[in-house]
């Protein structure tokens, strides 16, 4: 398994590798003090070679799932170990928590959660399990609450009851018998919303990545979503950064909104898979020209209403799948499609939009 993990490893920092000699022939890209067969890491910038690739070096190159593993992703590239454990645990699991509370708050099948039972003000600890056909049960854990109130709760839960014998009593058997109790459930939140935000956010950053290589990053509006990434503590970026829309299936992957102009951006559709759900996320990043990262500020301004955003009369294309990462002249391929799709004369490709 591990020489599988370095053979993948090993791979992809060649594939990256080349990709990168490609970019720094470009006349207005050159880094100091020059390298040649590197590896930047997409997210802090750090030059690793592929010696790094092993694990015994203090900081190394790890394969990176995108999206997590967890939820569905494949390694598609390499960050540095401190990047991808860092993010692993103060962005990804708040993200895969998030989704897992909300199936469980909807029931949805394959859910289980951690719950608290409550009845007159008296708490029981369980959980709630929900099987692959919706069957919805619950786990009173009664040996892992206070016991006075687990049996205060049962006692109302199940009221005390006579059994009659259903020869002389016919009619009662039912009228004692089974009460329906009504009682509130309470979930447990462990995920912190920004934070699963952020996660979409580094998802669809390392999509773009993944697709389009070193040449996607030369672009100066990127500078502060990687800021935001590295540094989830703080508040970089606005709050919303989506475009909250049922986009067709053909438009996964990554896309460029042209219209209107105040919301030009890449688009990145991607899903996420729980046990119980495949949600759609639409992600917005920056282009390297206009209006660049104020794309937001117009998102959180013009299009937020209440819960989220809605896509209203835009139009979008789509860029469709290709190997860009091998080939030298798409070294710039994401640039090259921005421009494209942004010059004045742009006509949008009506025959693909209407729908
Ligand atoms: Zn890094």
């Amino acid at each position: 398994m591990a020489g599988s993990n370095k053979d993948k490893k090993r791979r992809l920092f060649r594939l990256f590798s080349e990709n990168l000699e490609w970019v720094k022939e470009h006349p207005s890209i050159s880094f100091k003090p020059d390298f040649s067969n590197g590896y930047i890491c997409p997210l802090c910038f750090d030059v690793f070679f592929e010696k790094d690739i092993e694990t015994s070096n203090e900081n190394y190159l790890t394969l990176e799932d995108i999206p997590p593993k967890s939820l569905g992703g494949k390694p598609l590239a390499l960050t540095c170990k401190s990047c991808n454990s860092k993010s692993g645990h103060e962005l990804d699991s708040h993200l895969l928590n998030r989704l897992l509370e909300i199936d469980s708050h909807q029931f949805s099948p394959n859910s289980k959660t951690d719950t608290t039972f409550e009845l007159n003000g008296n708490r029981v600890n369980g959980i709630v399990e929900v099987d692959n056909k919706g069957k919805v049960k619950l786990d009173l854990q009664t040996s892992r609450s206070n016991p006075k109130e687990a049996d205060r709760f049962l006692k109302d839960l199940i009221p005390p009851r006579t059994i009659y014998n259903p020869l002389f009593y016919p009619d009662k058997l039912f009228d004692e018998g089974i009460k329906t109790p009504s009682f509130n459930l309470k979930f447990k939140r462990v995920s912190q919303e920004r934070r699963a935000e952020i996660a979409l956010l580094r998802i669809a950053y390392l999509l773009a990545y993944a697709t389009f290589g070193n040449g996607f990053y030369i672009n100066g509006g990127l500078y502060k979503v990687r800021e935001q990434i590295l540094n989830p503590e703080k508040d970089i970026l606005p709050k919303v950064y989506w475009i909250k829309y049922d986009f067709p299936r053909e438009m996964e992957g990554i896309n460029i909104i042209t219209i209107p102009k105040e919301l030009r951006c890449f688009l990145v559709i991607f899903n996420l898979e729980t046990k119980s759900q495949k949600r759609q996320f639409a992600i917005v990043l920056p282009g390297p020209s206009e209006p660049g990262i104020k794309v937001y500020d117009f998102i959180e301004n013009e299009l937020c209403t209440g819960d989220g955003t809605t896509f209203i009369n835009g139009m979008t294309e789509h860029i469709p799948s290709n190997d860009y990462l091998k080939n030298k002249d798409y070294a710039f391929a994401s640039n090259w499609f921005w421009q494209e799709y942004t010059k004045p004369d742009y006509k949008p490709n009506l025959q693909k939009s209407k729908k």
